[in-house]
């Protein structure tokens, strides 16, 4: 059965590579196994329902009101530093600027200050909690927490993926994957915070000094 599901799930989603970088970051690359492990689950958690529900999922481009309205984004500590390295790093004008904007003057809660033009601008390091949370059948009315509307809508994830997915980080948090993973899962589970409370203004200061850099090196 194991085997049938990851046979059947090939081609269902695809890892991201950022070769140079991942040379010279060391966590870089569990992050990005573990995306790719979340984001396959997620790819079968969908096909499943779709199949077995005879519904269709209504998450698509272009549709941003659950980054409108949702008060509680979890993110986690090793996601907020891929979060930093891809907009200090990857990230060219004029988004960054038009992100450096938003979150300048992002306070506590909604909307998330990465929604840009009614699309994710982190979307390649979007926290693992933005990569599970799809609904099927009609998309979210403004301001409709399908969570409470219409539970049976929203995706229910794979837990063996997602644990997965948390277990691929340990090394970021220097937790030893062999001592209990189970247990160690639970750790890094445990440092959850809310995107939507996070001081932005960090991240400001340090897209300002990666650009300091940037043109210190240019002259
Ligand atoms: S969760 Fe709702 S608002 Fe968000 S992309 Fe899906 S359908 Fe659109
Ligand atoms: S990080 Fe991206 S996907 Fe997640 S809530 Fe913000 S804009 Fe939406």
């Amino acid at each position: 059965m194991k085997k049938n599901r990851q046979k059947s799930s090939v081609g269902l989603s695809r890892r991201l590579h950022f070769p140079d970088d991942e040379k010279r970051i060391p966590w870089l690359s569990c992050l990005l196994d573990a995306y790719a492990i979340a984001d396959t689950g997620v790819a079968i958690a969908i096909r499943d329902a779709e199949k077995k529900g005879k519904r269709r999922l209504a998450c698509g481009k272009g549709c941003g009101n659950c980054c409108v309205h949702q008060r509680d984004i979890p993110v986690y500590p090793h996601e907020l530093v891929g979060i930093y390295w891809y907009v200090s790093e990857k990230m060219t004008p004029p988004l960054r600027d038009t992100l450096k904007s938003l979150l300048s003057v992002h306070g506590i809660g909604p909307p998330c200050p990465f929604l840009i033009e009614g699309s994710c601008s982190i979307h390649p390091l979007r926290p693992i909690g933005c990569r599970q949370f799809n609904v099927f059948t009609s998309t979210c009315e403004p301001g409709e927490d399908p969570y409470y509307t219409r539970r049976d809508d929203v995706l229910v994830p794979i837990a063996g993926y997602t644990d997965r997915a948390f277990a691929a980080v340990l090394a970021f948090y220097h937790l030893d994957k062999d001592a209990d993973v189970a247990k160690a899962v639970k750790l890094v589970r445990g440092q959850i915070m809310n995107l939507l409370e996070y001081d932005w203004k960090k991240l400001v200061n340090v897209m300002d000094e990666a650009e300091a850099g940037r043109t210190a090196t240019a002259s």
